[in-house]
């Protein structure tokens, strides 16, 4: 093993400290060392240079059981922002958020699918308007993108809606903008985004599963993304429940998503009422009572219910947020979907898991795609201010 060398130790440390600092409202250079379980001095140094990169301010005094009262320290929130992309909607999203996950400002386009070139042209477009804003400097760009993604390497494999295959998306972004660019599944996304900055165990488990036109899932283990050997870790919606069932977009036939996606419930009324419906419409009737609506919202739970359970039954995680569109149609949806996945896993293990509703909404998408950029590496962070 290569011994680290003097700089790489005092990145690590640096990094150790601001990780605490973020983790917390406001916090001592001593609790940080005990934290940390770094020496004062070095902390007091990774401090110093922290001020000297604006990242960090000093903002009072802490109360103390005897001695001097110790100086708090705070992230500067304002002190950098990222872009954070949600192509996954009907619209596409681009928002600027700061270091607390606070969106500053958002440009949005209504997305002309089945056209690659002109979807990559919306990007770009709503790119240059965000860089154009006041909300300086912005350190770098994450991408929530649909469909099967490679994140190492930047690339789009494969969305259909949108008409990319084997795109380069991070290359193409950040050779025309010359900053770190991540691409990744836009459920994944969303995971990171819920795991991050709702209320989550540090370093825990997490399921969020997205049900909105499509299903796809984002899976956290010991607080860090899983996306399995091919990027594709979650991509529960395109698996078959329902041998010879409706035509797939994938090709298939009966995936999950052809019977509990958003998409799923609107074609099931339309197909029954033989009308136009929209989700909106649908909702209203599903309020309304209506029973033919309400048994279309109600089965699309069912079939959802019992694909977590395939997920409990693999991953025993106890914690599963749902998001996406179909969680408009509240607890009566939730507590469908819960009864199927209690029918369906091991009553003890199905028992210990939590199922709830995410709180962030397309937000979540656009938080954990910028969050990524900072979750394993700080440095997109530090101009060298500080020294080198
Ligand atoms: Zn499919």
């Amino acid at each position: 093993m290569k011994k680290a060398t003097h700089q790489q130790t005092k990145q690590h440390n640096r990094d150790l400290v601001l990780r605490t600092i973020f983790a917390n409202e406001t916090i001592s250079r001593a609790e940080i060392a005990r934290v940390t379980m770094l020496t004062r001095t070095t902390v007091s140094d990774a401090v110093a240079g922290l001020l000297a990169e604006g990242l960090v301010k000093e903002v009072g005094f802490g109360s103390s059981l005897g001695g001097k009262n110790p100086i708090l320290l705070s992230l500067v929130a304002d002190a950098r922002y990222l872009i954070g992309l949600n192509l996954a909607q009907d619209k596409f999203i681009g928002a600027i958020v700061n270091l607390r996950g606070e969106i500053k400002q958002t440009v949005e386009l209504p997305v002309h699918s089945g056209n690659g070139q002109q979807a990559l042209e919306q990007v770009y477009q709503i790119l240059d308007e965000l860089l154009k804003t006041e909300w300086k400097p912005i350190v770098g760009i994450g991408v929530g993108a649909p469909g099967l993604i490679h994140t190492r390497e930047g690339i789009v494999v494969n969305a259909v809606n949108l008409e990319w295959r084997d795109l380069p998306l991070a290359n193409l972004l950040e050779e025309r903008y010359r900053l770190p660019v991540t691409v990744l599944n836009d459920s994944q996304a969303t995971a990171i985004g819920e795991y991050v900055y709702g209320e989550h165990e540090p370093d825990g488990n997490l399921v969020v599963v997205n049900v909105k036109h499509g299903i796809g899932a984002g899976i956290l283990i010991n607080g860090r993304l899983f996306q399995g050997d091919g990027g594709g870790a979650g991509e529960i919606g395109h698996v078959v429940v329902q041998e010879n069932g409706a035509q797939c977009r994938c090709g298939k036939r009966g995936c999950l998503e052809t019977v509990a996606s958003a998409q799923a419930v609107v074609r099931r009324v339309q197909t029954e009422t033989g009308q136009g419906s929209t989700l909106d419409e649908i909702r209203a009737a599903f309020e309304a009572g209506d029973t033919q609506v309400r048994a279309a919202v109600l089965d699309a739970g069912h079939y959802l219910g019992t694909s977590l359970a395939n997920l409990i039954g693999t991953l025993n995680i106890q914690k599963i947020v749902l998001t996406g569109d179909m969680t408009r149609f509240g607890d009566a949806w939730l507590d469908s979907v819960n009864h199927a996945m209690q029918e369906a896993a091991l009553t003890r293990m199905a028992e210990g898991t939590q199922l709830e509703i995410g709180k962030l909404d397309y937000r979540g998408c656009i938080l954990g795609a910028s969050a990524l950029l900072l979750l394993d590496d700080y440095s997109l962070l530090f101009t060298g201010a500080e020294d080198s």
